[in-house]
């Protein structure tokens, strides 16, 4: 299958200040490493950001306080596995220490943001409240932040919903997210081969074990399924334990998949309340 279609994957661009040429931009890092005290984009233009993404006051129950420039954008470097952002550079192959004692499922999860102060609502507006006014904003920084993985894709599939909790929602946010990536990189979206079997109980204050329990047989491959020998990219909003990504990728291996990349909006760091 190898290296196609979104081969030629930008590897650091990142999008919303491509377009600027300014002297300002040219001294932009290039996001290879971005700490966790998330001042970077506060200090190199946090205010040019907020011109050009969408205002942040558009989310309900924002800080009027935060901006664009608070959210902390996740690169290299990072654990090679989960993407777990380190704060130095430890190289390639390197992996947290959660990742040495027992390697995830996936070949790899990478996301755009951490799932903090500064991008809570943003991403529980996006979620629950249906709020895509930064749609396009989200798939290209999750383009970026997956492009080892998008390059290698055949497929792109959205951590499903169960059609009880997809009713009561009307959208699936996942399958919004893969679909708005997949016309990024022009690779073909599949939302048939992986389903939820049975609703799951929200994963709020649930530990990682608890979570784990919480999905283990909730998701089954479609008897249609065609992921075999495919090299499939996982998209789901929040990696918060990895739990059910790792539930999808051990049905998507079952299935015959050749490879797993997760890729998600978000990621709880450390410290943050939990997403539901
Ligand atoms: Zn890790």
């Amino acid at each position: 299958m190898g290296e196609k279609k979104a081969g030629n994957l930008p590897r650091t661009k990142i999008e919303p200040l491509a377009t600027f040429k300014t002297p300002m931009f040219k001294s932009w890092p290039r996001m290879k490493a971005v700490p966790l005290t998330a001042t970077t984009l506060k200090s190199i233009g946090g205010r040019v950001i907020d011109t050009i993404l969408p205002p942040m006051g558009l989310f309900p129950g924002l800080d009027p306080q935060l901006g664009w420039a608070d959210v902390t954008f996740i690169d290299d470097p990072c654990c090679a596995a989960c993407g777990f952002p380190f704060e130095f550079d430890m190289g390639d192959d390197a992996l947290c220490g959660r990742c040495t004692s027992k390697r995830p499922r996936y070949r790899s999860a990478r996301s755009a943001f951490a799932y903090n102060d500064a991008s809570r609502s943003v991403v529980l507006a996006f979620k629950h409240g249906g709020r895509t006014e930064a749609l396009s904003m989200f798939a290209r920084q999750m383009r970026r932040a997956g492009r080892d993985g998008l390059s290698k894709a055949d497929v792109i599939i959205p951590v499903p919903l169960h059609y009880s909790r997809l009713t009561q929602r009307r959208y699936n946010q996942s399958a919004i997210l893969a679909g708005a990536i997949a016309k990024l990189c022009r690779l073909p979206v599949d939302t048939h081969s992986l389903t939820r079997a049975r609703a799951t109980k929200t994963q709020g204050g649930l530990s990682y074990s608890g979570r784990r329990r919480n999905v283990r047989g909730a998701f089954r491959l479609s008897p249609k399924a065609s992921v075999g020998g495919k090299t499939v990219v996982l998209i789901d909003d929040v990696f918060t334990t990895g739990a059910t990504l790792e539930a999808c990728t051990q049905c998507l291996y079952k299935g015959g998949a050749k490879s797993v990349h997760a890729l998600t909006l978000a990621r709880v760091v450390k410290g943050a309340a939990l997403p539901t």
